[in-house]
């Protein structure tokens, strides 16, 4: 018939693609579930089924649990005191070892039954966090394709690719002496701002890094929460010096998620306002002594500025039972409702918020990201692992945040949120944080560079 195109099927038009399904495994940490699920959310919209498997231990909190997912448990053997440790590289080396466990069977078991699940659409590759080190064998095993996610900054891959150099040359174990040496090798870091546990064995960790960059190096693929312009030099020497075999920076994940949640400190900060508010927030892992504590909370109620504080059951050494107490006189010190105190926030809702002018954070790097995507300049209060060197960059490449070093005092503390929130300086890095949120939102416009890093993770997913 004219004007009808012929094809191959008769005329009718073609099937859609099949649907695929994509399995993700993040590890039970709360910085390390949240970009996972942000992925999942960026990967449901553009039609892709979502499988995630979760360990017993910090299973995704059910009201967080999103319905359009399917989640599936898997053993992870970790004893309960040392779960109780509340000690990261302890767990997650029990966690890796009990999963390793006779050939991983456990987790084989696991991925066969999540792979025979004919409701649903065939699974096209899984996505585990980089410290899963049990997953690409099991995975090899039943046949299912592999990609690496890894939730901290391209800076602290290619630092941690870089261990043994950093051995060999003299920089690591830190020295006292040494501490302010800039390391030459990967500039802007000194020796201070590395990845470095003063309490791991050595070998071990060496041992361990380099399984999880073998790891990276075996698998399809790795998936870095981050974007082309805050590491574009960071992402080309990865590019340049490790052999990854497709490298993708969909990041900052959680701007590709339309998951939301409402609470009623948004009421509490709709009251404030513009950019009056300093947010306060150590993240999921970090506390502080009782000392500290009464430091931070004399240092807030003194700045005179208004501020909302995550105090988590946790945030303070020893009273794991409860929150602490809040110093006697703290209350009415802040009792024109200018201070307000919680134990959990909805961080992106509340940084997103036009109340909020300052972030006092230990640059988490889903924090520092967060923050970034929102124009909100930080204080950076770093403790472990990759936080020192997210806060040399905050300040020294980036130029939107302050570090506040030295002893946890409350003058000092006062002397350093004034300094944000009133101060030229302050106002400066305000100012190039804007800019640093206009180029979050290039990245997500269609054509940016994080929709192309998904479009390429879609095609990758679909192309088995
Ligand atoms: N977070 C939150 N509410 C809080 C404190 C933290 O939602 O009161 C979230 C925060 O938005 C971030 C994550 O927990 O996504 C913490 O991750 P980050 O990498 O910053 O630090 P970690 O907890 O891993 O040290």
């Amino acid at each position: 018939m004219a004007g009808v195109a012929s094809s191959s099927n008769g005329g009718a038009p073609p099937p859609p693609p099949r649907r695929r399904r994509v399995l993700l495994f993040p590890l039970p940490f709360q910085g390390h579930i949240n970009p996972m699920l942000h992925l999942g959310d960026a990967l449901h919209a553009r039609g892709l089924a979502v499988t995630v498997l979760h360990t017993r231990l910090n299973a995704p909190d059910p009201a967080l649990r999103r319905p359009e997912f399917r989640f599936v448990p898997v053993p992870d053997g970790v004893p309960r005191d040392v779960a109780a440790s509340g000690d990261v590289i302890a767990i997650i080396g029990a966690m890796n070892a009990a999963m390793e466990a006779e050939g991983a069977a456990a987790l084989r078991a696991v991925l066969l039954a999540v792979l025979a699940d004919e409701a649903q659409p065939p699974a096209a590759c899984i996505v585990f966090d980089a410290n899963l080190l049990a997953v690409p064998a099991a995975a090899a095993v039943v046949g299912l394709r592999t990609l690496v996610l890894r939730t901290a900054s391209a800076a602290c891959f290619r630092c941690l690719a870089a261990y043994p150099m950093l051995h060999q040359r003299g920089y690591l174990p830190p020295q006292e002496s040494k501490l302010y040496m800039p390391v030459e090798e990967l500039p802007p870091l000194r020796v201070k701002d590395l990845f470095y546990s003063s309490l791991s064995n050595h070998d071990k960790m060496r041992g361990l890094l380099a399984r999880g960059i073998e790891a990276v190096k075996s698998s399809s693929g790795l998936v870095i929460n981050t974007f082309d312009a805050l590491e574009a030099a960071e992402l080309e020497r990865i590019s340049a010096e490790l052999n990854v075999p497709m490298l993708l920076a969909p990041g900052p994940l959680h701007k590709l998620s339309k998951n939301s949640r409402s609470s009623t400190i948004i009421a509490w900060l709709d009251k404030m306002p513009s950019r009056s508010v300093l947010y306060v927030s150590f993240g999921s892992l970090a506390s502080m002594d009782a000392g500290e504590f009464l430091e931070v909370a004399w240092g807030l109620a003194n700045s005179g500025h208004r501020f909302l504080w995550v105090v988590r059951p946790d945030s303070v050494r020893g009273s794991s039972d409860g929150p602490a107490g809040l110093p006697d006189g703290f209350e009415a010190a802040v009792d024109d409702g200018r201070g307000k105190v919680i134990r959990w926030a909805p961080q992106q809702e509340v940084l997103a918020h036009r109340a909020v002018g300052g972030f006092w954070t230990h640059c988490g790097w889903n924090s520092t990201l967060e923050s970034i995507g929102e124009g909100v300049p930080m204080i950076c209060r770093p403790q472990f692992a990759d936080q020192m060197m997210n806060t040399r960059y905050v300040v020294k490449v980036w130029g939107v945040g302050l570090e506040l070093e030295g002893e946890l005092e409350r003058g000092r503390i006062e002397r350093a949120v004034r300094k944000l929130m009133e101060g030229r300086e302050g106002e400066e890095m305000r100012e190039r944080a804007v800019e640093l949120k206009e180029k979050v939102a290039d990245c997500l416009k269609i054509g940016g560079s994080s929709q192309i890093a998904i479009d390429k993770l879609v095609n990758y997913i679909h192309s088995a």
